[in-house]
């Protein structure tokens, strides 16, 4: 969605309020995006100030459980109609032709929030490296592989 920031950019005080939700074409997505919040020119600087909430799906890292996370991403720039040198920090946003792509621009915020690695829980134990078993239901049969250093103990001990 593009949103003209024109009688924003041209007016101290002028205030876009925002309200709307959009399906990034991502499938860890399992609610749209929903964003609320609003655009306003305080003593001629230009901010965006809004909080996405959405629902995505990913699976545990270490035993692969289908997880559901809820999410809410603070969506906070300084947009500018073009970037001088002072400007030049990752918090500036240009906005070409005074029109903002909100939803690219709230898609970014989100992608950089989900976690790149997730666990069920902390202490998740894992699947067993032998027969796969999730080892949070409990010890599975496998002998487990034995330490050659406690084999000389053994030895030692005998
Ligand atoms: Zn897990
Ligand atoms: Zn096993």
């Amino acid at each position: 969605m593009y949103i003209d920031l024109l009688p924003v950019f041209d007016k101290e005080g002028e205030r876009i309020e925002l309200g709307f939700s959009f399906r990034p074409d991502d499938e860890c997505f399992a609610t749209p995006v929903s964003v609320t919040g609003s655009i306003e020119n305080r003593t001629g600087i230009v901010r965006i100030s809004a909080t996405a909430k959405f629902d995505y799906a990913a699976a545990c890292a270490r035993c692969n459980k289908p997880l559901l996370r809820h999410a809410t991403v603070p969506v906070r720039h300084i947009l500018v109609p073009e970037l001088t040198e002072e400007d030049d920090s990752d918090e500036y946003i240009v906005v070409e032709d005074r029109k903002l792509d909100v939803d690219a621009l709230v898609s970014e915020d989100v992608y950089l929030a989900i976690p790149y690695r997730l666990l069920c829980k902390p202490d998740c134990k894992g699947l067993c490296s032998i027969c796969g078993a999730d080892l949070n239901e409990g010890p599975c049969s496998c002998e487990k592989p034995t330490d050659p250093r406690w084999d000389a103990l053994k030895d030692l001990l005998n």
